[in-house]
This record gives C-alpha cells, sequence and structure tokens, in this order.
C-alpha cells in the first residue's frame, strides 16, 4: 500500500483515460462509469487542481458508428478505416466528455495534438500557450491524438506517450493512467501467478523495464511497454505518474483512498525541470540585448517586454531559444523567444500595445514570457 501518495494536494493533474475503459466491446461508451469519473475529476478540480484529460476511445467508438465494428476476428483495421474511425468517433467522444462534465459545470475544450505538437518547440509554445489559457478560465482540456492527419501507424499506447509528453509541456506535477490493471508487477499476472506487485518505483532501471516487457496488453490497454516509458518522460519532467486501476467505478476516489497502484516517484520538481531543459539543453540562436530597466526586471521575475530589448542578433525562427544579454554582452538569461528575428527587430523598444499596429497581426505581448525565461 501506498498510503502517502495522494492525488489531493496536486497542482496540476494529467488524467489519461483508454479506450478500454471508455467503450464496450461493441464501441458503446460506458456511460455510467464515465459519469462517475467525471464526478471524480470536478472533485479533484474543486480540490483546486488543474486537470487535463487525455481521452482514448476515438477510434474504438468510430468503428461502431462507421459500421466497421469489430467482427468474431475482432479484424485489425486498415490505416484509412482507423483514421476515419477516429474522425467519427472523435465526435462523439468529445460530446460525452462535455455532457458527462457539463453536470457539474465544468467547461471542457477539445484539443487534438500529434506527438511533434509537442516536441517541437516551435508548436510546442502556441499548444502550451493555448492549454495554459484554458486552465486559467477553469477549463478542463479534453486532448487526444489527432489520429487523423497521423502520418505514422496508430498504435494502442500512443496516448500513454501523449499523456506524459503533455505533462511535461504544461510542468503537470501529477499524471494518471487509469488502466485496465493495477499497477506494474515482477512479471505478467495472468502467466505468472508468483508475479508481485510493485507498489513505488524511484528509476526506471533495467530490472524494471524488462518488468514492462513481460507485461505485454491487449490492443485495448497498450500493454506496459509505453507506461513505462512514459514514466520515464514524466519521471525526467519532474511529475510523478500513477497506473491505477481503472476498471473501479470512482477511480480516482479508490485511488485517494489508497487504492493498490504503482507510482513513479520523480525527485525533480516541474518547474526545475523544464528550466534545465531551456538553460542547458538547447542551442541558442541568437541574442537579445536588454536594456537596464529590463534587465531589473527579469531579475524579479518578470516576462521580457519588447519595450526594454535594444538589440536583436541572429536569424531566429519563434520558440527558439536565444540569450538574453545586457548592454555590455553579459549572459543574464536565456529563454524560448515568442517572435521570430525579422518581427523582434521590427517592435524592439515599442510598446505591446504597438504589437499589431507594426506587424499587422496581435501577437503576444512578451518578447520571452517569464515561464520560458531562465536567469543565467
Ligand atoms: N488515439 C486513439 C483513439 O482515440 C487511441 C490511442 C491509444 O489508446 O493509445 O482511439
Amino acid at each position: 500500500m501506498s498510503a502517502e501518495h495522494k492525488l489531493s494536494g496536486s497542482n496540476r493533474v494529467v488524467v489519461k483515460i483508454g479506450s478500454a475503459l471508455l467503450a464496450h466491446d461493441d464501441g458503446r461508451l460506458r456511460a455510467e462509469w464515465l459519469d462517475a469519473l467525471a464526478r471524480d475529476i470536478a472533485e479533484l478540480r474543486d480540490d483546486g487542481a488543474e486537470i487535463m484529460i487525455v481521452s482514448s476511445g476515438a477510434i474504438a467508438v468510430g468503428r461502431r458508428l462507421l459500421g466497421l465494428a469489430r467482427g468474431p476476428r475482432n479484424r485489425a483495421l486498415r490505416l484509412e478505416e482507423s483514421q476515419a474511425a477516429a474522425a467519427a468517433g472523435q465526435v462523439r467522444l468529445a460530446h460525452a466528455w462535455q455532457e458527462t462534465l457539463g453536470r457539474f459545470d465544468v467547461p471542457v475544450a477539445q484539443i487534438l495534438l500529434t506527438i511533434e505538437d509537442t516536441e517541437d518547440r516551435r508548436r510546442h509554445l502556441n499548444a502550451r500557450n493555448t492549454i495554459a489559457t484554458l486552465l486559467r478560465l477553469g477549463v478542463v482540456p479534453v486532448i487526444n491524438e489527432n489520429d487523423t492527419v497521423a502520418t505514422d501507424e496508430i498504435r494502442f499506447g500512443d496516448n500513454d506517450r501523449l499523456a506524459a509528453r503533455v505533462a511535461q509541456m504544461m510542468g503537470a506535477d501529477t499524471c494518471v493512467i487509469l488502466s485496465d490493471i493495477d499497477g506494474l508487477y515482477t512479471a505478467d499476472p495472468t502467466k505468472a501467478p508468483e508475479a508481485e506487485h510493485v507498489a513505488e518505483v524511484y528509476a526506471i532501471t533495467p530490472e524494471i523495464a524488462a518488468m514492462a516487457g513481460e507485461t505485454a496488453g491487449d490492443d485495448g490497454s497498450g500493454g506496459m511497454i509505453t507506461k513505462i516509458e512514459a514514466a520515464r518522460v514524466a519521471m525526467q519532467s519532474g511529475c510523478r505518474l500513477v497506473i491505477a486501476d481503472g476498471r473501479v467505478t470512482y477511480p480516482l476516489a479508490a485511488l485517494e483512498d489508497g487504492a493498490r497502484a504503482t507510482w513513479f516517484v520523480s525527485n525533480a520538481e516541474p518547474h526545475t525541470a523544464r528550466k534545465r531543459w531551456i538553460a542547458g539543453t538547447l542551442k541558442p540562436e541568437g541574442t537579445i540585448t536588454i536594456d537596464a530597466g529590463a534587465a531589473r526586471a527579469l531579475a524579479n521575475g518578470t516576462s521580457l517586454l519588447p519595450a526594454g530589448v535594444t538589440a536583436v542578433e541572429g536569424r531566429f525562427e519563434r520558440g527558439d531559444p536565444v540569450v538574453v544579454c545586457d548592454a555590455d554582452g553579459r549572459e543574464l538569461a536565456r529563454g524560448l523567444v515568442a517572435y521570430d528575428s525579422a518581427d523582434a527587430q521590427r517592435i524592439l523598444g515599442r510598446q505591446s500595445s504597438e504589437i499589431e499596429t507594426i506587424l499587422g497581426y496581435r501577437g503576444r505581448e512578451e518578447m520571452i514570457h517569464r515561464d520560458d525565461l531562465v536567469e543565467s
């Protein structure tokens, strides 16, 4: 038992729900279960947590809607059929979320992402800002992979990866993977009766990875391998990840009451992990020189506004890492810039209120948002 692990007190939580939990074998949604989960989510939100849902199930639901129902041999769909099923099922799925969370006055918004959207810095910046805005407005984003336009084979388990990437991108502190098993076992418990449950993991050692290798799930669960990979990404980002049994009604409440699960504990903190990524691992593409006033503001932890910028060097795109220097060329900080170098040149030294007139579009107020800025 892991009585010391609680969901309450979390700041930002990603909850990932697999297809097998959301839909019956014939593709009908499990409405009562979903309603129970919605209550859990509403309670966690009332407790002060910002919540993002990564919901699978589009293909499972869509194949029924399109008459591509599972035959006795559970025929695998061709890629274009899966993509068509996802397109149809996603509408139904999003509607179900809206309806069920609506009962608790929780507004939802649909976000369809590709993995690249969470990995590529340029797209990352927009996806991150949009989701952050939704969270600020009290909305619960319901996220799925944009299967219809994905160019790779759609694999079950992709959403485990997506959930961890979203957690990383958003600086979540907790990622809950609701599964059809109550966590990780030393071997596949359906085959090895001596398999033991693992309650806590502090590092993805080769032994842990090997345990996952023996627990391949069916097509609805994604198996353990992708979950362990998700745990690795989450832990590196300072986010704890828990694999919990989603088959019970009120699964989050059960987890809170100490239900058996596997907790992957991170020794980092999300904010620090993201800042380390910006400061350490990215190669700067340009330099932004700022005046003394902006340098003082920066030292106080505020965003960098165009007004305080005196020079822009290098060629960079939106979202690229840049170095921020003072007039003497001393490095003060590094950050992800919200404008490309050409636009940054045009708005330097100007008030944020002038940006729209100068550029012809309404960009961000900040040259570098403080969340994307790390002091050197
Ligand atoms: N995106 C897929 C769907 O909604 C599921 C992928 C997964 O379960 O990992 O049907």
